[in-house]
């Protein structure tokens, strides 16, 4: 019996009030569902009209195992292709029908990509802190979970929180997070030396420039960080300057990760052929889901580039999930960044915390355990949705806040 698309429907649901978008494919088949990520936490709704207005009607009574050709379908049937929005609406059927097609074969989905190459997924931490020593300690809590990877930061990527201008801004400059990338280089040179200084070379240390450097700066700021042997060194380049990476490349031997904010493969074809970078950071439900970024992951294996697929907290364990499928299953896997089980630093003496509530909307998210993930080994993606939890977390669909980024003269910087 073929199994088709029966329904298509979009959950929103907020239990650490960040915005997720979920989308459940019921099948003809009794029971047999798959879930997806479809997140794109500050335009929700559109991603949810999108899937219920255009994509449900699409997909509707279509086999659900014909994930390529769906993909394709979805992908074209707008006739303009790509971007954020249709991306993620995408993604979030094309990890449902894989969560499907999973549940259909008895089989987790590493084994349907080849299977284990390895058991758990090395994993990074994220570590802040408000003073050096509140930074070293987050860092050894860390290393005392057995977590050999963090990324550091000196205060958040550079910026304070949203609020007026600061003194030396111009008359009437609008309200925002004010930057000062001279004064964040300075401070994260002598954060990378303190901290070496303090814990010695074992750890292995990563940055996020967040996109926040002039090109120019971002080569001179890499070639300062050199000395502190970073793992790799994140995003130093925006997105629109893309082509600075060759003179960073050049210029610099630090191992650049680029790629959190990429939606088309003429944005990382180039970089991957001529090696101009070593991590491949893609999110995935911004590409279009599992399928993509499956290609992708084997395209880069061609050329040595390894992933180390974004892993924050503003997409659903369901994308988390995916991402430990792909890395179990990848010969070029480097890295994976993960905030899925453990609380963030402020909420790590009260296990109480938020967390509790994303575990209770999403049972079966992949555990951390002594610095590795492991995937919990059910069908599928093997994580499911609480629906009657999810309710009671509704999402918020406020102004964004956090993106709206200033220099010093008013004038507005990527976030
Ligand atoms: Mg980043």
């Amino acid at each position: 019996m073929t199994t088709k698309i029966q329904d298509v429907k979009v959950i929103l649901t907020a239990p650490e009030g960040i915005n997720l978008v979920v989308v459940k494919v019921l099948t003809n088949q009794p029971g047999l569902y798959g879930l997806g990520c479809a997140t794109f936490a500050y335009r929700h709704l559109a991603v949810k009209g999108l899937v219920e207005d255009y994509l449900k009607p699409l997909l509707v009574g279509r086999d659900a195992q014909a994930i390529e050709e769906l993909w394709q379908l979805m992908h074209q049937n707008a006739y303009w292709r790509n971007g954020g929005i249709e991306n993620n609406a995408i993604s979030g059927v094309d990890m449902a029908l894989w969560d499907i097609l999973g549940k259909l074969a008895g089989m987790p989905l590493y084994q349907l990509f080849g299977g284990k190459v390895r058991e758990g997924v090395p994993i990074y931490r994220h570590a802040d802190g408000r003073s050096l020593a509140e930074l070293c300690d987050n860092i050894q809590k860390y290393r005392e979970q057995g977590i050999t990877h963090i990324r550091c930061q000196s205060g958040g990527y550079g910026g304070g929180s949203f609020g007026p201008a600061p003194a030396g801004a111009p008359e009437r400059a609008a309200p925002g997070i004010y930057l000062d990338p001279r004064r964040y280089m300075r401070d994260t040179v002598k954060m990378f030396d303190d901290i070496r200084g303090r814990i010695g070379l074992e750890v292995a240390l990563c940055h996020d420039v967040h996109e926040r450097l002039k090109p120019v700066d971002a080569i001179r700021f890499a070639r300062q960080l050199e000395p502190y042997d970073l793992f790799f060194l994140e995003d130093a380049i925006p997105i629109e300057e893309g082509e600075w990476l060759r003179q960073l490349r050049e210029k610099s031997t630090i191992p650049i990760a680029q790629g959190e904010l990429f939606n088309h493969p003429l944005e990382w074809r180039t970089l991957i052929t001529d090696r101009l970078i070593d991590f491949i950071r893609v999110h995935i439900s911004q590409i279009g889901g599992i399928t993509p970024a499956r290609k992708l992951q084997i395209f880069a294996e061609q050329f040595g580039v390894r992933t180390a697929w974004h892993g924050p907290g503003d997409m659903t364990p369901l994308a988390h999930a995916a991402n430990i499928h792909i890395d179990l299953a990848a010969r070029n896997f480097g890295i994976q960044e993960w905030s899925g089980t453990e609380p963030p630093n402020f909420v790590l003496q009260d296990l109480k915390g938020p967390r509790d509530a994303l575990l209770d909307v999403f049972p079966g998210l992949p555990q951390l355990r002594q610095g590795y993930v492991y995937a919990n080994d059910k069908p599928g993606l093997g994580v499911d949705l609480d629906e009657t939890e999810a309710a009671k977390y509704p999402c918020d669909a406020g102004v964004t806040r956090w993106t709206q980024t200033r220099l010093i003269d008013g004038s507005l910087q990527v976030p």
